[in-house]
């Protein structure tokens, strides 16, 4: 049977510059590709760019890295076979985060962290599944909608406000909502700040 594989746009080793594990280093997987097309989109170049990668393409790139964590992230890679790129990486011995728009419901049950970034539709069954759902604030965001997230705070789930483009503009609205809902946390992009790839 052929190898499962994912069209890949990068993979390179770096900091997480976002929410809980902000300053973590790092392996992350790009995958290639996302149908949602946010007009705030920082990564529009992975939309279309990429190239097939199977397994032993794979763990030959993350062996060159002494990290034994690796960020999934996108475009959205739930649009392609993410259940079985987390099941070669545990394979492999990684510790497993995804990011993820949340609009597909996957299994994610070998991934050790869930980060649910929520755009134009998302699924309830992710929002549950969540570590953390972190939500891009900008001056278009619909604030009554935005509450709706609250409702899916416990034990395990920390809900984040990330400034869109870390615009001051937006930092301040972030500011103001956190200030009315303390339960919540702040999310910049540092490694935007640090210049940081
Ligand atoms: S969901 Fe994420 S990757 Fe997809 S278009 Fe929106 S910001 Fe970009």
């Amino acid at each position: 049977m052929p190898q499962p594989s994912w069209k890949v746009n990068e993979v390179f080793y770096s900091i997480q510059g976002e929410g809980k594990h902000t300053g973590m280093p790092a392996v992350f997987v790009r995958l290639a590709g996302c149908s949602m097309n946010c007009p705030f989109c920082d990564t529009k170049y992975a939309f279309q760019t990429g190239e097939e990668w199977d397994e032993t393409r794979l763990n030959a790139e993350l062996k060159k890295y002494p990290c034994k964590t690796v960020i999934v992230t996108g475009g959205e890679p739930t649009e392609q076979d993410a259940p079985a790129l987390f099941a070669a990486l545990k394979n492999a011995g990684y510790t497993i985060h995804l990011e993820t728009n949340g609009s597909v419901d996957t299994d994610v049950s070998l991934v050790d962290f869930v980060c649910v970034s929520p755009k134009k539709y998302v699924s309830a069954e992710m929002l549950k599944k969540a570590d953390v759902i972190k939500i891009v604030v900008g001056q278009d965001t619909d604030l009554a909608d935005l509450k709706k997230y609250y409702a899916y705070e416990n034990a395990k789930t920390q809900i984040y406000l990330q400034p869109e483009s870390n615009k001051q503009e937006n930092i301040d609205l972030c500011v103001k909502l956190l200030k009315e809902h303390p339960a919540a946390r702040l999310s910049l992009q540092m490694h935007k700040m640090a210049n940081i790839r």
